[in-house]
């Protein structure tokens, strides 16, 4: 089953309104491969400004996290409805950084995705093993256990609304790019996994990312792996070279 490649700019807690314009205009004007789907997630208080400024189909806006509640007394959060007033259609969950600064559990994480699907918000679902349980032969029951603690939230229909990102934290912002084989290998349990536990059509369809130190020169060699469907990508998304990385399964 062919799997649109998909490729996401984390924008992190960076920009401002000028630099945000600038990598808007960036992408409005870049010939980016039709066959992408392409979204970027600048902080929240910017979504309605990316939303304005970008005009390139095929690019979505995407926010990098939300609450697991309806509107109310949750101060400093944001909701799934709040998104959708934006038209915003996409969230980041789970990503390593609020799991381990701020203590975002397997569970909780699992929870806000069930609740942006439900609410009509799709979601790129990160997961990732840090360097000591790499070092410790963990890797792969690690994401395995992240993995369950999904499957045991959403539903079969729920998959349609999930990518996921694979990200070892260990190659987070640090230059330190996994092999195409590590990568490959993580990728292709991910998927065994999918198909062992939720099924083959799920298996098939949803799309698995990678993350961590992607740019402009090492995309295209881990693009040519059969379990890489895309990435998501931090640092080099602020930079004009995530339009390469765009392009890189081209
Ligand atoms: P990086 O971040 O590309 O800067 O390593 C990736 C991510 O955290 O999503």
């Amino acid at each position: 089953m062919a799997r649109k490649f998909f490729v996401g700019g984390n924008f992190k807690m960076n920009g401002t309104k000028e630099s945000i314009k600038g990598i808007v205009k960036n992408l409005n004007e870049a010939q980016l491969d039709p066959n992408v789907e392409v979204v970027i997630a600048p902080p929240a208080l910017y979504l309605q400004l990316a939303r304005d400024e970008l005009t390139k189909t095929g690019v979505e806006v995407s926010a990098q996290n939300v609450y697991n509640k309806p509107n109310g007394a949750f101060t400093g959060e944001i909701s799934v409805s709040q998104l959708k007033d934006l038209g915003v259609h996409w969230t980041i969950l789970g990503h390593s950084e609020r799991r381990t600064l701020l203590g975002e559990t397997d569970e909780i994480v699992a929870d806000k995705t069930k609740f942006s699907i439900d609410g009509g918000v799709s979601v790129i679902w990160c997961c990732g093993e840090s360097l000591q349980e790499r070092e410790a032969g963990e890797t792969i029951a690690v994401i395995e256990r992240q993995l369950a603690a999904l499957a045991a939230k959403v539903t079969a229909a729920d998959w349609k609304s999930i990518v996921i990102a694979y990200e070892p934290i260990w190659a987070i912002g640090t230059g330190k790019v996994a092999t195409v084989q590590q990568a490959q290998e993580v990728h292709e349990a991910i998927r065994k996994w999918l198909r062992a536990n939720v099924g083959d059509e799920v298996a098939d369809s949803t799309r698995i990312l990678y993350g961590g130190s992607v740019n402009g020169k090492n995309c295209k060699d881990l693009a040519k792996e059969k379990d890489i469907d895309g990435f998501l990508v931090g640092g080099a998304s602020l930079k004009p070279e995530f339009v390469d990385i765009i392009n890189s399964n081209q």
